[in-house]
């Protein structure tokens, strides 16, 4: 149990506080709903670990405490009936849930700049975007304002804001966590993720939120996940490094913070061999297929009528014109491409050409992993992004610039294996984020060694 007893008063302070506030990242809170729900932590208590520790939840995921926006006009002020599986479980483990932070809008994009809220600020330097899409989650973690944050992946978006931030982000395989209260973007790859400063302490989380779940058909029928004990040795293992992640794009500071992580697990005993994954470079294309063919069915229900905010009385010229007028306003620009792209390549005559083509060369993606994972690879290490945390507005009218952030983490939803971005170094001042990615439920094997890397290697570090 954890020996914190922290005050309501003192949670909800360091949510209030000015630092915290500019960033911009909660976007609702109240002190009376923490002091409530801090009474009930202490009275239950609990051997989690996380008892009494203080949570932000991306506002996709659904709470009885706040309202669940989406950071979308269409969703504005929505009070869902229910809370997700992973925040009432979160509660039964002690939690308290703090606020609910700030993300782009339904999950699309990898800056926290698409929110109806206005963008968040990155937690060191205010003019860079904290990455996305639980941009809100990672910079709050950050900050110190909650000690730890649920965020969801569809596609890199716990790991790159992460790494982004200077924290730990954990995708967990696809079923280990119920997606029930989840809104859902892309069915098929959306996990609920964890955002801590420690591995042990997003172990512990993961720990608190995972397991079977009857309200979720997709969740794996596992017990939760236990970090075994005694943890790993890095003389135990393979690590793969994937020569496609090391293109002569990457900023020189984060390929340096790689290679001299690469050598810290070296001379801790781990035998490293360099692998290929030839089909890495195809990762984006098909995700960025995939990803807004299955947005364009989620986000049908938002019509005015079922879910969303219905356009204004003077805008409605019958049926149809509702319809229009509802989702034209309701929706940002990036959700109205994305649905719009998703449209398009699930229609007839494109259908073949695109999603069906996506689909197949996803399960390639897939099976390259597993080659790899049974070709004695234990465990593979890459960059989580490219570059350290952009300039807000840089890549805002480049659709396809933004994407490319992604390159690096889209793979593992893809072939819905757990991955870990852990902090490694900096440049200019900057977090760099280094990646483990494991085989399909072997998230015991890499947070152990995500845990020993972290205190082997020197995050402060300028490279
Ligand atoms: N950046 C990716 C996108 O825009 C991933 C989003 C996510 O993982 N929710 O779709």
């Amino acid at each position: 149990m954890t020996s914190r007893v922290e005050s309501w008063r003192s949670i909800s302070a360091r949510l209030e506080a000015p630092a915290a506030r500019d960033l911009n990242a909660a976007i609702c809170y109240d002190a009376d709903t923490i002091h409530r729900q801090s009474e009930v932590a202490q009275i239950k208590g609990s051997d989690s670990g996380i008892s009494g520790l203080s949570f932000g939840i991306k506002d996709n995921i659904c709470t009885l405490e706040y309202p669940t926006t989406c950071a979308s006009r269409m969703l504005q002020g929505y009070q869902s009936p229910y809370e997700a599986t992973a925040v009432n479980r979160l509660k039964e483990a002690g939690g308290v849930i703090s606020c609910k932070t700030n993300l782009d809008e339904f999950g699309m994009g990898s800056s926290t700049e698409h929110s109806a809220f206005g963008r968040t600020l990155h937690p060191i330097s205010g003019d860079r975007v904290p990455g996305g899409s639980s941009g809100g989650s990672a910079a709050l973690v950050a900050g110190g304002a909650v000690d730890a944050a649920l965020g969801s992946e569809t596609g890199g978006s716990v790991r790159q804001p992460a790494a982004f931030c200077g924290i730990v982000g954990v995708k967990p395989t696809y079923g280990r966590v119920s997606r029930h209260g989840l809104v859902a973007f892309g069915s098929s790859l959306d996990q609920i993720g964890v955002l801590a400063p420690t591995v042990d302490r997003a172990a512990k989380t993961l720990a608190a939120i995972s397991g079977r779940d009857v309200k979720d058909s997709t969740c794996a029928d596992l017990d939760p996940f236990e970090l075994e004990e005694p943890s790993v040795d890095f003389s135990h293992l393979t690590i793969g490094v994937p020569a496609e992640y090391y293109s002569d794009s990457l900023d020189p500071g984060v390929r340096h913070a790689c290679l001299q992580t690469i050598s810290v697990m070296s001379s801790g005993g781990a035998t490293i061999r360099e692998v290929s994954l030839p089909l890495t470079a195809a990762a984006i294309p098909t995700y960025y297929i995939i990803a807004p063919a299955e947005a364009s069915s989620n986000l049908a229900r938002f019509d005015g009528v079922r879910f969303g905010t219905r356009a204004s009385r003077n805008a409605i010229d019958g049926l149809s014109c509702m319809y229009k007028a509802t989702r034209g306003s309701g929706f940002g620009p990036e959700v109205r491409r994305r649905i719009i792209v998703g449209t398009y390549v699930l229609s007839a005559g494109y259908y073949d050409a695109y999603y069906k083509k996506a689909v197949a060369a996803r399960q390639r993606i897939a099976d390259e992993f597993s080659r790899v994972f049974s070709d004695g690879i234990d465990l593979l290490f890459t960059p989580t992004a490219p570059t350290t945390a952009f300039r807000a507005g840089e890549k805002l009218n480049d659709p396809v610039a933004m994407y490319r952030a992604d390159a690096f983490v889209c793979p593992a939803n893809l072939a819905r294996v757990p991955a870990v971005s852990l902090p490694i170094g900096r440049a200019s001042g900057l977090p760099i984020g280094g990646q483990l990615m494991a085989p399909v439920f072997g998230e015991s094997t890499m947070l152990g060694a995500a845990s020993l890397l972290e205190d082997r290697v020197d995050s402060m570090q300028e490279f």
